[in-house]
């Protein structure tokens, strides 16, 4: 039987600060801004440490010297469903966590395949493409949903949203 777990998302992106320094580069600056409000969300832990994982290790694959990566969080209120290149979210609240960098950015035909498996950029050895396929599915799987919107030369924004859901923490 599936355990519920509630989790504060901002203890899980906090926790993983301390821990991602050692995949990226000194050359790439990483900010944190986290939200003040409490974010009780379902979540498996080690999967949407998983999912964040996957986005900042793209993201530090797409800059070069200089690059920035800043990862937010807040608390929102989706009124009328938002819809983000084909993907919806709807009405309600959620935990987000946004992922941005300042890289080298996707034109409209690669935003439109990243999610498919195996689909990759990288050279053969360098990337399986499994990375955002599994984000989506396991974001799905805690009934969330994750949009991207990039151009090229304009890095990338990746958003995770998570439903708030009351329980014990
Ligand atoms: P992989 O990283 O192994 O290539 P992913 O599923 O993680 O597989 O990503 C698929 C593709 O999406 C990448 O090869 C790249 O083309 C594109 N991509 C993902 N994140 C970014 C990003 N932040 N900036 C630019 N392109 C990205
Ligand atoms: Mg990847």
């Amino acid at each position: 039987e599936p355990q519920k777990r509630y989790d504060d998302l901002n203890l899980i992106v906090a926790n993983l600060q301390k821990s991602i320094s050692r995949l990226l580069r000194s050359d790439i600056t990483l900010t944190f801004g986290l939200c003040d409000d409490r974010l009780s969300v379902f979540a498996e832990r080690v999967q949407i440490e998983q999912v964040l994982i996957n986005l900042m290790v793209n993201a530090r694959d797409a800059l070069t010297s200089g690059g920035r990566i800043h990862v937010a969080t807040a608390l929102v209120e989706v009124r009328e469903a938002v819809v983000t290149g084909g993907v919806t979210v709807p009405p309600g609240s959620y935990g987000l966590v946004t992922v941005m960098d300042n890289g080298v950015g996707m034109d409209k035909e690669t935003v439109g395949r990243i999610f498919e498996p195996f689909f990759t950029t990288k050279e053969t050895g360098k990337g399986t493409g499994l990375g955002l396929s599994i984000a989506f599915g396991i974001v799905g799987n805690h009934n969330g949903r994750i949009t991207v919107e990039s151009a090229p030369g304009k890095g990338a924004m990746f958003r995770v949203y998570l439903p708030i859901s009351e329980g014990e923490m």
